[in-house]
């Protein structure tokens, strides 16, 4: 039974359409070990649920068959224990514990990416267990195609069964996990500051929990409700930044043209006096900094200049900047202009 954690149970688990299909099979797994979908594979990014189904896939199984054997085990523990009784010569109870399991619950089987001979040994212990239909779960945070340096043959394996993936949840549903965890940690936010947890923090459960928590020790601390600009407040490094738009090469030449007080011509054409040359520079090494083009794009963005020209553009710039310091300032207004323009 060595490892479940029973406060990740199927009733504390919230159902979305982000989870559904792999939560209604991991159920239907620990109602019939070793006879529904075997192996079973779970995907999803980080702080999905794959760890909470896990276990409750484990502690399920526990509860309906009690002299069932039931492992939970990370891959990471799982080769560490192995490499450590190689090293004590007594891979023999390596062997005796896992081949014997009625369920073995492997975590995180990325994990396993280059471990060679860990593979080999899973390897060998899946086909003993999936021969004597034993119930096996995986979890891995992509697509196992995706795994690197993982023999094909143990790849094969894993997607022999039934793989279903976990995606991040609704704000609805969100919310309704949220709801659920308050009530774990006996505490009370208002529907207001849970709102607005749910829709600015859109990554993954584990965030959005983390969120929740620090409202409730802040709650605790300051002993008053937290009104949503206090949350805000609060939770303000936390918010998942919302797609920002792209700087264009076009962006920059408005506001350096705008700024030295020329025409963004004046930065395409072939006008060699300081007055434009500079600020030409200055436009093609913050365009190096802000946007993803290439030299080559930067170029042919200034009049159809050659990448060459770019390059050197941007030494002259660096160079410039240590002689004198008003350029590095112009250039740290400037990009703080051209992102605020955003
Ligand atoms: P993963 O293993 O995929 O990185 P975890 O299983 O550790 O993610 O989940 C992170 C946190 O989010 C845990 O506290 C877990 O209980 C919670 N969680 C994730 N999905 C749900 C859900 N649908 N209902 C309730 N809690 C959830
Ligand atoms: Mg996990």
């Amino acid at each position: 039974r060595a490892g479940i954690n029973i406060r990740y149970t199927f009733k504390n688990f919230v159902l979305g359409d982000n989870n559904r299909f792999a939560a209604n099979a991991s159920i239907s797994i620990s109602r019939n070990p070793g006879k529904t979908y075997n192996p079973c594979l779970i995907y999803g990014g980080v702080g999905l649920g794959k760890t909470h189904l896990l276990h409750a896939v484990g502690g399920e199984i526990i509860k309906c068959f009690p002299s069932m054997k039931v492992v939970y085990v990370t891959a990471e523990n799982f080769t560490n224990e192995f490499i450590s009784l190689i090293k004590e010569n007594r891979v023999h109870h390596f062997k005796e514990k896992y081949r014997k399991t009625d369920a073995l619950l492997i975590d995180d089987i990325h994990f396993l990416q280059k471990k060679k001979e860990t593979q080999e040994e899973l390897f060998h212990t899946f086909n003993v267990l999936f021969e004597n239909k034993k119930q096996m779960v995986f979890t891995c945070d992509r697509p196992v195609t995706e795994i690197k340096d993982i023999t094909e043959r143990l790849q094969n394996r894993f997607t022999r069964g039934l793989t279903v993936d976990l995606q991040p949840p609704s704000t609805e549903t969100a919310i309704a996990i949220l709801r659920k965890k308050m009530v774990e940690y006996e505490a009370r936010v208002s529907d207001e500051v849970l709102n607005l947890i749910c829709q600015k923090i859109t990554t993954n459960v584990r965030d959005i929990e983390a969120a929740l928590i620090k409202i409730i020790a802040y709650t605790n601390l300051v002993n008053e409700k937290i009104t949503i600009d206090l949350a805000k407040e609060i939770l303000k490094d936390r918010f998942t930044r919302v797609n920002k738009k792209q700087i264009l090469i076009q962006d920059i030449q408005i506001a350096v043209a705008s700024y030295f007080n020329i025409s963004t011509s004046d930065l395409k054409g072939k006008r060699k006096n300081r007055s434009v040359v500079l600020p030409r520079q200055i436009a093609m090494y913050i365009a190096r900094e802000l946007t993803d083009a290439s030299m080559t794009d930067i170029g042919l963005e200034f009049g159809g200049r050659d990448h060459t020209t770019v390059i050197h553009a941007c030494q002259r710039v660096e160079n410039q900047k240590i002689s004198d310091p008003s350029i590095e300032t112009s250039i740290e207004n400037l990009k703080i202009i051209i992102k605020e323009e955003k």
